[in-house]
């Protein structure tokens, strides 16, 4: 029996009491926030080893999530691409299509047994916003998302997602009416009432425990991967990839590997339209220290030490900070941070799309991407594990308009192969 919760992810075994990933992570909140922060952390260290905790976890994981989550052996992109197995951690299977689920369940049990009555968010896209929605109607718990107006406006289907599962949508219309300014009033209306709400973060970041807390309840990827590839292929896979946004679905892969010196691990952060361009989110590229939404990491910055605004293709990607472990796991080279452009990632999600049946979202899209290219790299006789975050049906309006398909051709991809399908896309221009 696996445990589910892997509380002794790192031989360092991080973070350390106070939060801190190395130098990264910790809390930098006001004083009347930090009281909160300290209550949470308290909670999630009880809660966390309480065996009813666990088992009413897992119950949830195993009958309504639909855990554990296949690994499948990508036969035909392998073929495509003539190098490396690629194998699939199929989170985009999970109830709600995506991985974000995991951390909502356990960040809402928590909620519960704390005996908070409402759980609070930020969303920008709204597939944390969706998730949170999704728990606290499971678990009975009111929800509000605070969502920029400008969001609210653009992502209609998840705002309406969110209403018929019974959350308060919240727009907001102060600064840019976007992501960073839903976070400020989050934060604020927690602050008004931090004894009946609680506030959930959607990924590895924010002030401890929120990092801690998310990677353990996402370890379940990475915990049930790996013995899944050693009951597949016989041995651990050779290399690990997923996406980073804040780097929830990611941590949660790589934290079952990080003992296993054999395993490169990789993240892969989203090039937008060029690492030439200001158009992209490299965190580990241009990004400098400092602190961010009360921890810190590397974010982009400008010389004050503002965030500047960042761009994904993948709104999941685009976040001028990432997780504090990430920042670690970077300066102590244990995970190497690639990327993938806009263009590498739409290449991947019709290539997967064409060749396995798997519609991917279009954040896990850059990980296949990057896959594909070290598959060539490592070459045969190799085994890749990419985490497969989420599935693309929130994507596909925008991918059809976007980059139609009369200039993709289906019988390219099969009769030439990925190289040939690949530079037919590439000739097409966009
Ligand atoms: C939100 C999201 C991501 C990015 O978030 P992480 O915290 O970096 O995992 C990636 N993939 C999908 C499908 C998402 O919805």
């Amino acid at each position: 029996m696996t445990n589910l919760i892997n509380r002794e992810i790192d031989t360092e075994n991080m973070p350390d009491k106070k939060g801190y990933f190395g130098e990264y992570g910790g809390s930098f909140v006001p004083e009347a926030l930090q009281r909160v922060m300290d209550e949470v952390a308290a909670a999630y260290e009880e809660i966390s080893q309480d065996p009813s905790f666990l088992a009413e976890l897992r119950e949830l994981n195993e009958t309504y999530t639909g855990r554990p989550s296949p690994v499948y052996h990508a036969k035909r992109l392998t073929a495509a691409v003539g190098g490396a197995d690629i194998y699939l951690k199929r989170e985009d299977l999970n109830h709600t299509g995506a991985h974000k689920i995991n951390h909502a369940l356990g960040e809402v049990l928590l909620a519960k047994r704390m005996g908070k009555k409402k759980v609070i968010a930020e969303t920008g896209a709204g597939q944390h916003g969706v998730a949170l929605a999704t728990a606290a109607a499971l678990l009975g718990l009111d929800c509000d998302i605070y969502m920029g107006a400008v969001d609210v406006r653009k992502e209609a289907p998840n705002v309406s997602r969110m209403k018929i599962l019974g959350a308060r949508v919240i727009p907001v219309t102060s600064g840019t009416a976007t992501l960073k300014d839903a976070v400020d009033a989050a934060f604020k209306a927690y602050l008004n009432d931090p004894v009946t709400q609680i506030y959930c973060i959607g990924s590895v970041v924010g002030p401890h425990p929120f990092p801690e807390m998310v990677r353990d309840f996402q370890s379940v990827i990475g915990i049930e991967a790996r013995e899944q590839m050693l009951s597949m292929s016989g041995r651990l896979p050779d290399a690990v990839i997923a996406c980073v946004g804040g780097g929830s679905n990611a941590m949660g892969i790589f934290s079952a590997f990080l003992d296993d010196k054999d395993v490169a691990i990789y993240g892969v952060e989203p090039a937008g339209k060029g690492l030439d361009t200001n158009m992209n989110a490299v965190r580990m590229v241009r990004g400098k220290k400092g602190v961010l939404h009360g921890f810190k990491c590397y974010f982009i910055q400008d010389e004050k030490g503002e965030a500047l605004p960042v761009y994904s293709i993948a709104s999941g990607l685009d976040y001028p900070g990432i997780g504090p472990q990430h920042c670690y796991l970077h300066d102590i080279k244990r995970v190497r941070y690639e990327s993938a452009t806009d263009r590498e990632a739409v290449e991947a999600f019709y290539a997967l799309s064409r060749m396995e049946g798997i519609i991917p979202a279009l954040e896990s899209s850059h990980a296949v991407a990057y896959a594909v290219k070290l598959a060539k790299e490592i070459g045969k006789g190799k085994n890749i594990l990419v985490n497969l975050s989420g599935r693309g049906d929130k994507d596909i309006d925008f991918v059809m308009e976007s980059y139609p398909i009369s200039e993709y051709e289906p019988e390219d991809v099969v009769k030439d192969g990925y190289d040939e399908f690949l530079s037919h896309i590439q000739s097409k221009g966009n």
